[in-house]
């Protein structure tokens, strides 16, 4: 790491480049400042476009923004790349043309730590499962954190000392990271997302199966167990389809018990919120029992875990009708999850910016839950193209019409969900920002 460069007869201590300026990179920033390393900083973006608040120390000389000179790489000895940067970029040619190396800010954490890693993947139930899992090891007084891609970059767990790291993954972080280390890695599921930056589903797939590259227990949600063949000794959790077998660590449990909306477990009543989120608590319990915890003790303590915000949150009942924001919902499988929650009769309010997803899977849901489409957002023509549908579909011009039209349209019994299958980026900074704003127009129109 002290190696210099000699240039026109100077030394020239060799630098960090932080690639991006999201809150991976400012982490970055933040830790290289504290750690006195030399780095310069490029973000793809302009500058007025980065949100600089949370970033120490703001002496821009080193940093550039949309473009850069000849000669800026050139007392570079490594990158650290944020997961959102576009890999085409020009800058990405012009470091894998001097052989800069690339690493992320999970191999930089790895240089300062080695608290086992829990790592979790998947296309959906990232941030609920780490948030379960983390609930339920604090409870048991294991001090662990969730971070990573549920918005706690890795580098702000060396503040303190924890006894394990619940490490959410995206495939944007999975393609770039070269090596991790962890105690156990966990696959939720893998459905088509991501395919503008992956292209195809087997390459997606294939890369969020490099969360196993360095594992000790590897662990794999069951629908995908014919696709796991090459990882040695996975195991699967979840619930097989069609049959209410739960299965935990290759286990059939007969113990467990759906009722209703519970989970039975003996005298044990576990309140669960759709048959995706038994996965996620399959997924944990794997987990747990991998760690030596037992079942009932388990199952207690996630009996009081609340599901983060913004994945079919209840808003409020109203006149008989039933309001959930379900924002963080930006594909196509995390929508139909939703619809197998809600009872018949909903009145869906779907759309934002475009991805390449193949809206026609929503089709039988819809033809059984659905009776009202609501669209907001920019993709609005290309979801309309895909459906099969002889119900009402409306334009809405914003959240609040679209909140205003539910409103008008829904009658006792039915249920009014957003669940866009969609990014939020065409109108709003992200899915909080839409989720709120969805909850503010519910209070502020039904009454
Ligand atoms: P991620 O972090 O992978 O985006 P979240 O837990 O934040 O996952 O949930 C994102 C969306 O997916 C929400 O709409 C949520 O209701 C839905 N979801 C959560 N778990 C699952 C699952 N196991 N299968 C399908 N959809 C899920």
């Amino acid at each position: 790491m002290h190696c210099h460069l000699l240039k026109l007869g100077k030394i020239v201590a060799k630098k960090k480049l932080v690639l991006g300026m999201g809150k991976t990179g400012i982490s970055c920033i933040n830790f290289l400042n504290k750690k006195d390393i030399g780095f310069k900083v490029f973000d793809t973006r302009e500058k007025q476009f980065i949100d600089i608040s949370n970033c120490d120390g703001q002496n821009f000389l080193n940093y550039r923004f949309c473009d850069f000179e000849d000669d800026f790489l050139e007392d570079i000895d490594e990158a650290i790349i944020s997961p959102g940067l576009n890999l085409e970029h020009k800058i990405i040619n012009r470091i894998r043309t001097l052989s800069i190396p690339i690493i992320t800010d999970i191999e930089l954490w790895s240089r300062y730590s080695d608290t086992p890693i829990i790592a979790v993947t998947g296309t959906n139930g990232k941030t609920t499962t780490v948030s379960m899992l983390e609930h339920l090891l604090n409870n048991l007084k294991i001090d662990s954190l969730a971070c990573g891609n549920n918005g706690i970059p890795i580098l702000e767990s060396l503040n303190k000392q924890y006894e394990y790291l619940i490490v959410e993954l995206s495939s944007y972080q999975l393609e770039n990271i070269k090596n991790i280390k962890t105690l156990a890695s966990l696959i939720t599921n893998v459905e088509e997302d991501h395919l503008e930056r992956h292209k195809e589903y087997q390459n997606y797939l294939s890369i969020k199966k490099r969360i196993f590259m360095d594992c000790e227990y590897a662990l794999c949600n069951i629908n995908l167990k014919n696709s796991m063949g090459n990882i040695q000794n996975c195991k699967f959790f979840g619930i097989e389809k069609n049959k209410n077998n739960f299965i935990i660590n290759n286990r059939y449990n007969t113990k467990l018990l759906l009722r209703d909306e519970n989970v039975i477990y003996g005298d044990l009543k576990i309140p669960f919120k759709g048959l995706h989120n038994i996965n996620n608590l399959l997924a944990v319990l794997s987990v747990a029992d991998y760690l030596g915890i037992k079942i009932d003790k388990s199952l207690q303590i996630l009996s009081t875990f609340i599901y983060p915000d913004h994945r079919i949150q209840f808003i409020k009942k109203n006149r008989d009708i039933l309001w959930y924001n379900d924002s963080k919902s930006t594909n196509v499988s995390s929508t139909i999850a939703a619809l197998e929650y809600t009872k018949k009769n909903t009145l869906l309010i779907l759309g934002g910016s475009e991805k390449s997803l193949d809206y026609q899977k929503l089709n039988p849901y819809i033809k059984e839950k659905v009776k009202m489409l609501i669209f907001i957002g920019e993709n609005r023509n290309l979801i309309k193209n895909h459906l099969k549908t002889n119900i009402p579909m409306v334009d809405a011009r914003s959240i609040s019409d679209a909140v205003a039209i539910a409103d008008r349209n829904a009658l006792s019994g039915d249920t009014v969900l957003l669940s866009p299958a969609s990014p939020s980026f065409d109108m709003f900074i992200n899915y909080e920002e839409r989720g709120i704003e969805f909850i503010k127009a519910v209070n502020n129109i039904v009454k």
